[in-house]
């Protein structure tokens, strides 16, 4: 099985962006567009509610990449009464240059999605247009910033229509409109958006949350600790004994950047007898799993799932090194943390492997999944159907979080719990990390993303044609465009 392996970016000057070179493929991709435009008619009648609202065909919640890329598959689908909102200021959508401590992007730069079939949109155009030809050899891996710059000249140039700093709270149907009612609160202030069918596009923990094991917020004051996902003021971590829980890329960079900011000593505790040095994600980088994970009956999809969340993540081999190369690093392998013991400046924490006098901890074991956590979902989350209602695993293979996963139909739309309580849940699509029980790699992965988003935008165009198909009978009753 030919993998090939990345490493650090060797040759590249960020500093001198050709921008004529990038104008020049900007009129490439405007003339792809032209070219690979068809059909040309809009289709889906736009509607109003009863007091005058216009109500969105489509409501895409979340600005990152999953979002932008739905919307621009939508728009070549001529659905162009859309709305992306996110929450964030323009630019600071997601985790790149937020939370994300990396200095690179842990996928392999080979990986396409947000082209969706365009080679003049893939990120190495728009890398070798601004830096020239034959630059991205130079490239290891896509340093986060670039991949950030990459993602706002897409919505740039794509004129995705995107608000920000907007955040939708519980999801509402409404029956008699026939849509559901999103409020919002944005630097406006509250209000409220009307939307046919909306798309969950909130992100990794975007069917959960970020999580803090329980011994940690019940025994060690709040300002003793931080999860990966939070800001960290890594300059008062200068000359501190910092500890850090987990193992996977997050945990690592956190460690590094701490490293990096004159921590006396970093100390990682892993439950792993040993790190996990294989990476199914790239096992899982063939059509076959990407295309058709879906298609496979509950007890297959369960299995092979499974078996990747058991392989574990680990933190790719440059992030690693980042780490190792500092002698006040050490890694606790066997060290599952159980308890803290609180003193006046600094804490003992408490491994299957020994104690430990820390200044500060740093948690890094990412997020669960629980839909009756999410804000968008509290009005419903109870009826919407996961996989613990529909399937029983085997007693070997039960890991609790993949019952939690949402059990998704075959275009990421919620199912109901019970039939005939929330038909209207089909409305509403899941293109979260929550989808790779049921859909494989999908929401919060460049690397399912060229198989998933068109799998995504024909669920959402199958039902507005469906939805309206009277009224598309109606046209053709009525169609009477004489040729001669
Ligand atoms: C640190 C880190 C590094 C990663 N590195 C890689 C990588 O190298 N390669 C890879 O393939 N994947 C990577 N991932 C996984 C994944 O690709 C990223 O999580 C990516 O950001 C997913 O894109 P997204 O658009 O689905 O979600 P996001 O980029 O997270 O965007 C979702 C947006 O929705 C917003 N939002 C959420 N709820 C609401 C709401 N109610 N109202 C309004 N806005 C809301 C969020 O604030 C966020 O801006 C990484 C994830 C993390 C956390």
């Amino acid at each position: 099985m030919d993998i090939t392996r990345e490493s650090e970016t060797k040759s590249v000057d960020f500093s001198t962006a050709n921008a004529e070179g990038l104008r020049a493929l900007e009129n490439a991709v405007h003339r792809d567009l032209e070219f690979l435009q068809y059909p040309r008619r809009e289709w889906v009648s736009p509607r109003t509610a009863a007091d005058g609202r216009r109500i969105l065909d489509v409501l895409v919640i979340g600005g990152g990449q999953s979002g932008l890329v739905t919307a621009f598959a939508l728009m070549r689908e001529r659905i162009n009464n859309i709305l992306v909102i996110d929450e964030n200021d323009e630019g600071l959508e997601g985790p790149w240059l937020t939370f994300a401590r990396m200095k690179t992007l842990r996928t392999p730069k080979y990986l396409t999605g947000p082209d969706l079939g365009i080679p003049n949109l893939t990120p190495r155009a728009w890398f070798e247009a601004q830096y020239g030809e034959g630059s991205w050899e130079g490239v290891g891996l896509v340093p986060k910033e670039e991949w950030a710059r990459y993602l706002a000249w897409y919505r740039r140039l794509l004129k995705i229509a995107v608000r920000n700093r907007t955040r939708a709270g519980a999801i509402e149907w409404w029956e008699a409109e026939e849509c559901f009612c999103i409020p919002i609160v944005s630097e406006d202030g509250p209000g409220e958006l009307l939307a046919r069918k909306v798309v969950l596009a909130t992100g990794i923990s975007g069917s959960g949350q970020w999580r803090v094991p329980d011994f940690v917020t019940d025994e060690l004051p709040r300002h003793f600790y931080s999860h990966t996902r939070e800001d960290i003021d890594f300059d008062a971590l200068r000359g501190k004994r910092v500890g850090v829980l987990g193992a996977g890329a997050s945990a690592f960079d956190n460690a590094s950047l701490s490293l990096e900011n004159g921590a006396s000593e970093v100390h990682l505790f892993f439950r792993r007898k040993e790190l996990v040095r294989v990476n199914p994600y790239r096992w899982a980088e063939f059509s076959g799993f990407l295309r058709h994970h879906r298609d496979l009956p509950d007890d297959l999809r369960w299995k092979f799932i499974h078996k990747i969340i058991c392989m574990g993540q680990l933190p790719p081999a440059d992030t690693f090194e980042r780490a190792r190369r500092h002698r006040n690093f050490h890694l606790h392998p066997g060290s599952a943390a159980h308890g803290i013991a609180v003193g006046d400046k600094d804490f003992v924490l408490k491994t299957a492997n020994g104690e430990h006098t820390l200044d500060y901890l740093i948690v890094g074991t990412g997020f669960v999944t629980d839909l009756s956590s999410r804000p968008e979902l509290q009005k419903f989350s109870s009826s919407i159907a996961l996989w613990e209602d529909r399937f029983s695993p085997p007693a070997d293979e039960c890991l609790e979080d993949m019952l939690r996963h949402p059990y998704l139909g075959p275009h990421f739309e919620l199912t109901e719990k019970n039939g005939g309580e929330a038909p209207w849940l089909s409305s509403i699509f899941n293109y979260t990390f929550g989808c790779l029980l049921s859909q494989g790699f999908g929401g919060a992965s460049i690397s399912g993303m060229k198989y998933s988003v068109p799998r995504l935008v024909e669920g959402i165009t199958g039902q507005l044609y469906r939805d309206d198909i009277d009224q598309h009978f109606e046209s053709l009753e009525s169609f009477n465009l004489r040729e001669f």
